[in-house]
């Protein structure tokens, strides 16, 4: 029921075709149960010699005329009916993926990979099986049985029919009983697939380090272990398979011998005529595959069930944020300002920030620099709203964040996160990424101004180099210069650079941030770096620590201060100077 209940929507919306499907499935269970009545007739017929050519040509015209029907009713209603199975798996699917946008860092690290992926593939699938095959084997059980049990009834023998169908709800049982194993033992082979898969994702993935630590036996032998699983399971999923076709057979087979044998008798008694019987156990035939049927939708729904509850689950989880009811218009950004913004991860026990306080005008360069894990990448995280943010703390061009649009925000900003992440295209598509309709002139400029020109020119097919798997293809330093351009194709009003320029070495460096600040005069930019010189241009510099602000000023401020930035920008200077 809860199935029916998830997905009313659909029902509802597809109404008429499942009562299109359903009308005709109907028909054609009562329409097939003229063949059987016709040959009994002409076999009763034939015995009192009252068969005429006439009459059986009649009877074969009839028979060709019916299957014809029969085939365009059938086609129809399996296209109708699982042309929904296929919608609905489409439908569900889009669902996710816009539902999966808009969820932030959070909710993926309570929802693994795999999870997710078992959601948009195995799980819709079933969802689709129960809405397509499910409907299916229930009208079959319900229409198919009862038409054929009213036909016994009014043509044949009752006493005939409760005879011969004494073993048949045996039938449904067992299929029912050994379903649910079949079940369990196929979601537990599916569990150890996916396990494989997650073990094969990450062995690929991770090749090179597992060479260089000369683990490939040990991988090897991890993964033989695997698929010696999924397959000692799936063969556990084939034994109870095969036990359930033979048992079938016999139940049905007892079926038929009650049917010919206490039929027979019968006939001898003259309670029916022998044209009868043969009618009987043609239908008898019949009724076979509605109570398979059954068994077979009671354990389609079970998993459908299953699938659409855990779908529900991940649906119904809300983004931690959410705009206001009607969102302020603000122009453009014309001051970032944080006032005293603490901030602790979900899973976390120690703030990551604590008190940070700044105001940005338009048009400023930011630096933010500190010992690795003092906060800096978490600082811009903050900007980018990936978690919730205290309405208190946070206000761009004086007004809370809280009541401007999250779409706005991200309009404004472009992001080169420190682990960049490239898709699996062509240079030219991961730099258009933000910008699909950019002209070639305008990613030439971005790639020229992100110091990447020369690179791209070495490349076998130029911009059109497909970079591989998140860029395996390129350098460290040429997926960050790559992941700037991106960021510079879309000319925004604040840029967030979190370490892009860590691999690559300082002369290219000093030409980016140059051309940066060229390109980007009356822009807002902030930029965290390890290298100090990145940012000694900067209108203002953070030098944080354990999250909290330790020095802060411009480059000359600091260098007079004698704390922290001094020292690190001395031991630079020199280690530069060596490398010179
Ligand atoms: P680096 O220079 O190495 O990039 P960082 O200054 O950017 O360091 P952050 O990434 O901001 O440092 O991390 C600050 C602190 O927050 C660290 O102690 C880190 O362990 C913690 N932290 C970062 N991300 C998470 C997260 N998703 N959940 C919990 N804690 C986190
Ligand atoms: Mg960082």
């Amino acid at each position: 029921m809860s199935f029916v209940i998830r997905l009313k929507w659909f029902f509802k919306d597809r109404g008429w075709s499942y009562a299109v499907a359903i009308a005709l499935m109907a028909t054609v269970s009562l329409l097939s149960m003229i063949p059987p009545k016709l040959i009994g007739d002409t076999i009763d017929s034939i015995k009192t010699d009252t068969l005429t050519a006439s009459g059986l040509s009649q009877t074969v015209l009839w028979l060709v005329c019916l299957s014809v029907f029969l085939y365009v009713m059938v086609y129809t209603w399996i296209t109708t009916l699982f042309g929904n199975s296929a919608l609905i798996e489409k439908l569900l699917r889009g669902r996710l993926l816009t539902h999966l946008s808009k969820m932030k860092p959070s909710f993926f690290q309570r929802n693994s990979t795999g999870q997710l992926m078992a959601l948009a593939t195995n799980d819709i699938l079933a969802i689709g099986q129960t809405a397509g095959y499910g409907v299916m084997t229930l009208v079959n059980t319900l229409v198919g049985a009862s038409v054929v049990i009213a036909m016994m009834l009014a043509y044949i023998s009752a006493k005939l029919m409760i005879a011969a169908l004494l073993p048949l709800p045996l039938l449904v049982l067992v299929i029912s009983r050994l379903g649910k194993q079949v079940r369990n033992r196929f979601i537990s082979a599916q569990e150890s697939f996916g396990k494989m898969n997650d073990h094969v994702l990450e062995s690929i993935s991770g090749i090179r380090v597992i060479r260089s630590y000369v683990q490939e036996n040990k991988d090897l032998r991890a993964f033989d272990e695997m698929t010696s699983e999924v397959m000692n399971k799936n063969k556990r999923v084939s034994i109870l398979n095969a036990l359930f076709q033979p048992l079938i057979s016999i139940i049905v087979g007892v079926s038929y011998c009650i049917g010919i044998g206490y039929g027979s008798y019968l006939v001898f008694e003259n309670e029916i005529s022998l044209g009868q019987l043969i009618s009987f156990n043609i239908y008898l035939g019949m009724l076979i595959w509605p109570m398979i049927s059954f068994g077979e939708f009671i354990n389609v729904l079970q998993r459908g069930s299953a699938s659409a509850d855990r779908l529900e689950t991940a649906l119904t989880q809300q983004p931690d944020l959410r705009d206001i009811e009607s969102p302020i218009q603000v122009q453009a950004p014309t001051v970032i300002e944080l006032k005293r913004l603490s901030f602790t991860y979900p899973t976390a026990t120690r703030p990551s920030l604590e008190e940070i306080s700044f105001r940005l005008e338009r048009g400023e360069t930011l630096g933010i620099v500190g010992r690795t894990g003092s906060g800096k990448s978490t600082l811009l995280k903050q900007l980018l709203r990936q978690y919730p943010v205290d309405p208190e703390m946070l206000y761009i061009s004086d007004i809370s964040v809280e009541n401007i649009a999250q779409e706005q925000v991200k309009r404004w900003v472009a992001y080169v996160p420190q682990e960049h992440l490239l898709l699996s295209k062509s240079i030219r598509d991961n730099i258009a990424l933000g910008k699909p309709d950019a002209t070639a002139e305008e990613i030439d400029r971005a790639v020229e101004m992100a110091s990447f020109t020369q690179d791209i020119a070495q490349m076998p097919e130029g911009l059109g180099t497909i970079v591989g798997e998140n860029g395996v293809m390129l350098s460290g330093g040429q997926k960050q210069r790559l992941a700037i351009a991106r960021a510079l194709l879309i000319d925004s009003e604040i840029l967030l650079l979190d370490d892009s320029l860590s691999a690559v070495d300082a002369r290219t460096e000093s030409r980016i941030v140059h051309q940066i600040r060229q390109e980007r005069a009356g822009k807002t930019t902030l930029i965290t770096t390890h290298r100090l010189s990145a940012v000694s241009h900067a209108n203002w510099i953070l030098v944080l620590d354990e999250g909290r602000i330790r020095e802060q000023g411009t480059h000359e401020q600091l260098m007079l201060l004698g704390g922290w930035y001094k020292e690190q920008w001395e031991r630079q200077q020199m280690e530069a100077s060596l490398d010179e």
